[in-house]
């Protein structure tokens, strides 16, 4: 048998290269792998990335991290899903909640039946009948219960947090696994002559780290795979046109929400994503049609708090690279691709990167059928989360800028085109492969961006209009009460407070 790796290194120590850090170690100790991580704190990490989706807790989990601990340590606070304001229609407003929506019946969706109660005047919009929706709009939250009878069962979240203490918490559970941190600025990659794989990374201060195997976590810098190994970036920026961001800290102003929430703009969109600490907000933009004085402008005026700092830029282009593992070296993070922050996938991409490598963890030969099927796998999850957040964009009527008649009017790939002509035919949505948004997520955004299909699926269009609007109404009775019962989003994050100091 070829020998296992055994000298793991990992460029960069932002969410993405402490995340790797941590799983890497938490798989095997430092008897089986020698793993370093190279980072510099001169020029630093990123600092956005706060919201995220539920895989996040998959990935704690896999970490053995206890959730009171890490909810304190990163100033957790906890998300149901995305409010998405002004996106279809200036005045739209509605949430993409992480639960699904009312109770599949008799094999078919529950949206089917909501359809139909629709077509008979049923008035309520379909995030009404979603658990987490209904709640995060009545600032509440708790756990799932584990009686999978019961309705708060149907509870699923994730969290918003600081970005830089998530990847320091992250740090110091790495280092007491072994991970050896150094500090220091990369100058130059060293690579073999005959074969182009790395060797080595030699710092600005003369020091060298020798590896086997590199994980670039450089961020947009991509230091490895990019400028390194020569592995160019495919650009989507025709479909995702924003390619700039301003991000600030405000103070809160009124109680914390347990959701994300996305304010479409006249040239982009602005975030507000609420820690413990205080509120993260960001305007994404393109620069083709708003200038950055104007983009600041509108980021501080769309505040509902004090602003804590300057805004910050930065810059981006949606896209990935044209692969993600090259010889030796995989990209994770930034350094692998980035789409829009719009529905919060980039650590999930992170996550998946990591995990996938883990399954296909390889001998020290490498085998190019391994790093094939890693290619092919993370091509896929970076195109299916493209579709879904170019929805968002393309399925609008606004026309009061120069921007949104660019979004109206773009070609979409044909993946997305068939999608939106199966919804529209009879209401019809599916997941592809294993894809990480579920039906119920495309249903959210489908209707929630005015996408109604002109009818139901023609069984349930057959049954009595009366019967499936009162069981219709049944379900929604249900889930307002069961979110009434459940605490605030403020007195869950107290206890965790208080136990904190206990
Ligand atoms: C505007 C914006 C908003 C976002 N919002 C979200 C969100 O809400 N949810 C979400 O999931 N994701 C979000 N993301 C993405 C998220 O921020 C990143 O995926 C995540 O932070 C990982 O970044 P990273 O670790 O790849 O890169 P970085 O944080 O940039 O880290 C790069 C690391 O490499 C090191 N480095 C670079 N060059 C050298 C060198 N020469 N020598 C030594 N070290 C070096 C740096 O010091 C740093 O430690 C957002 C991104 C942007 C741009």
């Amino acid at each position: 048998m070829a020998p296992l790796l055994k000298n793991i290194v990992i460029a960069g120590g932002g969410t993405a290269g402490w995340m790797t850090a941590a799983a890497l170690s938490s798989l095997l100790g430092p008897d089986k792998l020698s793993i370093t991580l190279i980072e510099s704190e001169e020029i630093g990490s990123i600092g956005v990335g706060e919201a995220t989706i539920p895989d996040i807790i998959n990935f704690n989990h896999l970490l053995g991290i206890d959730e009171a601990d890490f909810i304190r340590e990163t100033n957790a606070t906890f998300k149901l899903g995305i409010e998405f304001i002004d996106w279809g229609r200036k005045g739209d407003r509605y949430i993409h909640p992480f639960s699904g929506h009312g109770v599949d019946m008799n094999g078919y969706d529950f949206h089917q039946y909501w359809l139909r109660s629709r077509a008979a005047g049923n008035p309520h919009p379909i995030d009404e009948y979603s658990l987490c929706a209904v709640a995060a709009r009545q600032g509440r939250f708790t756990h799932p219960d584990p009686n999978p009878r019961a309705i708060l069962s149907h509870i699923r979240y994730a969290y918003h947090f600081d970005a830089s203490l998530y990847a320091r918490y992250l740090r110091g559970y790495a280092e007491k696994r072994g991970v050896r941190r150094v500090e220091g600025k990369i100058r130059l990659v060293g690579q073999a002559p005959e074969t182009g794989r790395i060797t080595h990374l030699d710092l600005e201060d003369g020091r060298s780290v020798q590896g086997e195997f590199f994980f670039d976590c450089s961020g947009f810098r991509s230091l490895l795979l990019g400028q390194t190994l020569g592995v160019g970036h495919i650009d989507w920026s025709h479909w995702l046109p924003c390619n700039s961001a301003q991000a600030v800290p405000s103070a809160h102003s009124g109680p914390l929400t347990p959701y994300t929430r996305a304010t479409a703009k006249t040239s982009g969109w602005q975030w507000r994503i609420p820690t413990q600490a205080r509120t993260g907000n960001g305007h994404i933009y393109c620069r083709d049609f708003i200038s950055d004085d104007e983009a600041t402008a509108v980021l501080l005026f769309g505040l509902d708090g004090e602003a804590l700092a300057a805004p910050r830029t930065i810059r981006f282009t949606a896209g990935h690279r044209q692969t993600f593992w090259e010889k030796n070296c995989i990209a994770i993070g930034l350094s692998a691709g980035f789409l829009e922050p719009l529905e919060s996938t980039s650590i999930y991409l992170i996550q998946e990167g990591i995990s996938r490598f883990i399954s296909l963890f390889p001998d020290s030969t490498l085998p190019d059928v391994l790093r094939n099927e890693y290619n092919r796998h993370m091509r896929t999850e970076f195109e299916q989360v493209r579709d879904f957040i170019i929805l968002h964009f393309k399925a609008t009527e606004r026309d009061d800028s120069p921007f949104w008649d660019y979004c109206r009017n773009m070609t979409i790939p044909d993946s997305l085109t068939h999608k939106i002509a199966l919804f529209r035919q009879g209401g019809r949505a599916f997941r592809y492969e294993d894809e990480l948004f579920s039906r119920p997520s495309w249903v959210a955004v489908f209707l929630g961006q005015n996408i109604v299909p002109d009818s139901c699926d023609p069984v349930i269009a057959s049954l009595p209009a009366n019967e499936v609007m009162a069981s219709v109404e049944s379900m929604r009775t249900a889930i307002v009460q069961a979110a009434r019962q459940m605490p605030t989003h403020e007195d869950i994050l107290k206890c965790y407070r208080k136990a904190g100091a206990a």
